[in-house]
């Protein structure tokens, strides 16, 4: 599972602010020209073209705090999130009133794991716009996530931190170190892939999963720089717990080796075919829909879909990963994976790193 409220956000702004720029501005002709080709490419969701057209237009008019609101957006986009953060950061030292910076400031200060500054900007937010409604619900769920996670324990291994509520939770958490610990070797032989940096992993109840990811009722686990998962009744059961950690943690892999840039099925396609157990329950429903999902409808997130469309989004996902392994071997896919993390086409990366093109594997079934 992943979600995407930054991207969300900046889709909605950058049409508003878009058309303002074009209204507004009242700089030099050229540097007009260059803003409002950007706004538009960013509005298209050309993220680079955006980001290239900002920074020449800063280069001309330096001070110019919606040119720096612009850049962190494509930033945002590219997950550059430093570049991002910095330059939100300019544009409200530039114009303190430019809330559509502090609303996008904070969210990427949450994504970059610093839940802390993210809830100082959202109350500097609030103070200023009272009625934001939407900023006050963020504000609170940041405040209570911080709030549960300051009485959480810790239970602390050599690739993964585990939090967890109370004593009751403690014999979970140590066998979920020892899973992951197995997960860690298993899939990082696979992909050749050893992450350094230890992983966060949280245990939640059901409803403070639900609370703090905002995830689909169907989710069992979560990744967004820290493993979250619920600790549902099924989940006492050592087979799921085994399944759903090894999921979230080839999330955090593919994260180590492209911080973007990965097509859903294929993240979520490793995810679920690197899960602990068969894909029989895939090839069945592959079989009950009676046929098969082009890889290409299934390149932008998942959690639009009901339950049942979940399900075979993620068969044909896991069917699609489990035959890449099988032709083309771990490596290759990390390699792939890498080449998408520095911004490389998919169509070439795959051509190149796969040795057929991404329509020819498509197409077969
Ligand atoms: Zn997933």
């Amino acid at each position: 599972m992943k979600r995407k409220s930054a991207l969300a956000l900046i889709a909605a702004a950058a049409v508003v602010l878009g058309t303002g720029a074009i209204v507004r501005s009242q700089i030099d002709p050229r540097t007009a020209l260059l803003e409002r080709g950007a706004w538009t490419a960013l509005t298209a969701g050309q993220a680079h073209a955006a980001a290239d057209a900002f920074r020449e237009a800063i280069a001309a008019d330096p001070k110019n705090a919606r040119l720096h609101l612009g850049a962190g957006m494509a930033a945002t986009l590219e997950r550059r999130d430093a570049d991002a953060r910095d330059e939100f950061e300019r544009a409200l030292a530039l114009d303190p009133k430019l809330s559509e910076a502090r609303v996008l400031l904070g969210q990427i200060q949450y994504r970059m794991g610093d839940p802390q500054s993210a809830i100082r900007t959202y109350e500097i937010l609030v103070a200023e716009k009272p009625d934001n409604a939407d900023a006050q619900a963020t504000l609170d769920r940041w405040r209570r996530e911080i709030e549960l996670h300051d009485r959480m324990q810790r239970a602390v291994g050599s690739h993964f931190t585990v939090s967890f509520e109370g004593p009751a939770e403690a014999a979970l958490a140590d066998e979920a170190l020892a899973v992951l610990d197995r997960a860690y070797w298993r899939i990082g032989q696979l992909l050749g892939t050893y992450p350094s940096d230890p992983i966060p992993v949280v245990l939640y109840t059901t409803e403070q999963f639900r609370d703090i990811t905002r995830s689909p009722s169907w989710a069992a686990g979560a990744y967004d720089g820290t493993i979250r998962v619920p600790m549902r009744g099924a989940l006492e059961k050592h087979d799921e717990l085994d399944r759903v950690l090894s999921h979230e943690f080839t999330h955090a892999l593919i994260r180590t080796l492209a911080p973007r840039g990965v097509p859903t099925w294929l993240n979520e396609g490793l995810a679920t075919a690197l899960e602990t157990g068969d894909l029989s329950w895939a090839e069945s429903d592959m079989q009950r829909v009676n046929g098969r999902v082009p890889l290409r409808a299934l390149q932008n997130g998942f959690s639009r879909f009901s339950g049942a469309q979940a399900e075979v989004a993620y068969a044909a996902s896991a069917l699609a990963a489990r035959r890449l392994l099988d032709e083309a071997g771990g490596a290759a896919i990390a390699n792939l994976l890498r080449d998408l993390g520095t911004g490389e086409d998919f169509e070439s990366a795959f051509l190149h790193r796969i040795q057929r093109s991404f329509a020819d594997f498509d197409q077969r079934d």
